[in-house]
């Protein structure tokens, strides 16, 4: 075999006998670097190409994987291993997986919808509306109002200190909100109508810029009512001006109705805006009796018409009784339900109305 493995010019074998012969071919070897030489016998237990199984010394007892099948990676029968994983553990369940339900659209002119505190209307009960108006000015009591039970109805006055913390905190804490407007009232008055009031003198060009200004000042709110406003509400030429504006906000109006020769609500219908009216005022005089004979008052609107709307304060006596009043409804057979709730229901009812008489 050596006499093959090397040129056959010199045969050590016949030179020094067989066994010098190998000892020099080993050491020849050794220097030269010729491991393969130096392989113990064991090694030739392997060949190239052959696949090699060993079992993980650690885990003794698990048995070695039998054939496995790579699924393709295209056509209808791959399954992604995720997939796969997803069927073993029902708890994983596929609702953890799907996208959340699209959030609903809704026509620009009812862009207050999406602001709603979202109610369900209790059809066993009379429904209550209790909207603080001049909100944001007293910033005290404006903040203890929020402590009230909720949903109260808040509309915020656009020139209060910090109004964005204030309706973001008094919509955090489950009331809806509506913005309060300053317009014009019979007699001088000036001083509480707050800066850029809507005044009878003004040019068209300006109300709509004082009304924009008021609408924009913050966000969130599902309608709005006047600010005293005996003079303008009475004015039907210039709520004509300022109504589509709240058509294009997307927003709805509740009449104050400071005066009985309001107008407001007619204009309302014209600019195809949404309207409701106030019922009850709670506190025109501040004195606790006075206020309580208001609310009883509210009950029996509720009562006759199934519901009413109050509008009140952030004052002292005024957060009192409804601090007493508020806990009380249920057992009355009333509830408290945001303005939204019944303007929506109103709309509803509106809407049948309309198809009963074209179907009769
Ligand atoms: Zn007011």
């Amino acid at each position: 075999m050596l006499s093959r493995a090397l040129p056959v010019l010199f045969d050590p074998a016949q030179a020094f006998g067989t066994r010098a012969a190998r000892l020099l071919v080993l050491t020849l070897a050794f220097f030269l670097g010729l491991d393969a030489f130096w392989q113990p016998t064991a090694s030739s237990d392997y060949s190239v190409g052959q696949e090699v199984l060993v079992r993980p010394v650690e885990t003794p007892s698990v048995p070695l994987a039998s054939t496995v099948t790579v699924p393709p990676l295209t056509g209808a029968s791959f399954v992604p291993v995720w997939e796969q994983e997803r069927a073993a553990y029902p708890w994983d369940a596929p609702a953890l997986f799907q996208a959340s339900p699209p959030a609903p659209v809704y026509p620009p002119e009812e862009r207050w919808r999406q602001f709603a505190v979202p109610f369900e209307l209790p059809r066993d009960k009379k429904w209550v509306v209790v909207v603080l108006d001049d909100m944001g000015v007293d910033v005290v009591w404006s903040l203890r109002a929020l402590q009230l039970p909720k949903p109260l109805t808040l509309s915020y006055l656009s020139h209060a200190r910090r109004l964005q913390p204030q309706t973001k905190a008094a919509r955090a804490s489950g009331h809806e909100l509506m913005l309060h407007l300053p317009m014009e009232s019979i007699g001088a008055h000036a001083g509480l109508l707050g800066p850029n009031p809507l005044l009878v003198s003004l040019s068209p060009v300006e109300l709509q810029r004082r009304t924009h200004a008021h609408l924009n000042s913050f966000d969130g709110y599902v309608a709005v009512n006047n600010h005293m406003g005996s003079l303008f509400t009475s004015n039907r030429a210039l709520l004509d001006v300022v109504m589509p504006l709240f058509r294009q906000k997307g927003v709805f109006f509740l009449d104050s109705r400071t005066t009985a020769a309001t107008q407001a609500e007619a204009a309302a219908d014209a600019a195809g805006v949404p309207s409701l009216r106030r019922q009850v005022f709670l506190d025109d005089t501040d004195d606790l009796a006075t206020i309580r004979n208001q609310l009883a008052q509210l009950e029996r609107t509720a009562a006759r018409q199934g519901y009413a709307i109050a509008i009140g304060h952030p004052r002292p006596y005024t957060v009192q009784a409804l601090t007493e009043w508020l806990p009380l409804l249920a057992s009355k057979g009333l509830a408290l339900v945001p303005i939204s709730a019944v303007m929506d229901w109103q709309l509803a009812r509106q809407r049948l109305l309309a198809r009963q008489a074209q179907g009769g």
